[in-house]
């Protein structure tokens, strides 16, 4: 069966000097379409590596990476920012907001970027604020508003270009319990509203905690372990990996 994403024994090597280092280490995962895929990892399991490769902004040394139906590896330079724009989308850490644009600039930066026109800016704008909950919010700054819903129009922003895939790089780091579950609250909502396939990669394992999904775990390049959120946190090898690492 073909998926929508799929790593096929991905393998990222890195030498230097005379070691030689796996960021990742015949990697085999899949991402359905519509589907909610979490990756957690201690510090150096390869987590931005595998972001990287999907994102087309680095290549595996071997393997194959298909995401709907094209190979990554064949995505030559001059078409990978494009294929980004057309694909992905992403949330970073901190979210990224820019503090002098109102919400609504935020929003609609990619549009713009991407040479939209105010009409189909304004036609795309109001359904995805409507649906993230922040339609009233929008002349406001970042400043002025919470956590959360700076946190959704981070989500909004990723989502309005209409991407295949959100990409979301340690959303979490900084938050308190109360943020990540309402993080986990918007994700929710996002994946069953607009039907994307969500990819999250984490590092903190508190984090993992209340999520019912299934959890993929790496550590060196590998998958070490994958299950429901209880069962991850009680696998002595997850628990070694956190314990050894940092
Ligand atoms: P994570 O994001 O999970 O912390 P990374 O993907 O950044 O992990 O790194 C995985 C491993 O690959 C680490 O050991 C890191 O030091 C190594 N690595 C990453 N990028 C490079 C690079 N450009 N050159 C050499 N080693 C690298
Ligand atoms: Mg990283």
């Amino acid at each position: 069966m073909e998926h929508f994403v799929e790593f096929e024994d991905v393998c990222k090597y890195y030498q230097t000097g005379s070691v030689k280092i796996a960021a990742a280490d015949h990697l085999n995962f899949y991402v359905d379409k519509g589907e909610f895929c979490i990756i957690v990892g201690p510090s150096g399991a390869g987590k931005t590596t595998l972001l990287n490769i999907l994102a087309a902004l680095d290549k595996p040394t071997a393997g194959s990476v298909v995401l709907d139906g094209r190979e990554l590896s064949k995505v030559g330079d001059a078409d990978a920012a494009a294929f980004r724009r057309d694909n992905l989308g992403f949330v970073f850490q901190e979210f990224n907001l820019l503090d002098t644009f109102s919400l609504e600039d935020n929003i609609a930066l990619p549009l713009v970027l991407a040479g939209k026109g105010y009409r189909e800016i304004n036609e795309r704008l109001m359904p995805v604020a409507r649906r993230l909950g922040i339609a009233e919010l929008l002349k406001k700054y970042p400043y002025e508003v919470s956590g959360g819903q700076k946190q959704r129009a981070a989500v909004a922003r990723a989502i309005i270009t209409e991407p295949k895939l959100l990409l979301l790089d340690e959303p979490a780091a900084g938050m308190n319990p109360n943020e990540t579950e309402e993080l986990m609250h918007t994700i929710h909502s996002v994946r069953d509203q607009f039907g994307v396939a969500i990819l999250l990669i984490e590092r903190d394992m508190n984090f993992v905690m209340g999520i019912c999904e299934e959890i993929t775990v790496l550590d060196y390049g590998r998958v070490i372990a994958r299950g429901d959120g209880k069962a991850i946190r009680n696998n002595p090898k997850v628990i070694a990996a956190y314990l050894g690492g940092d």
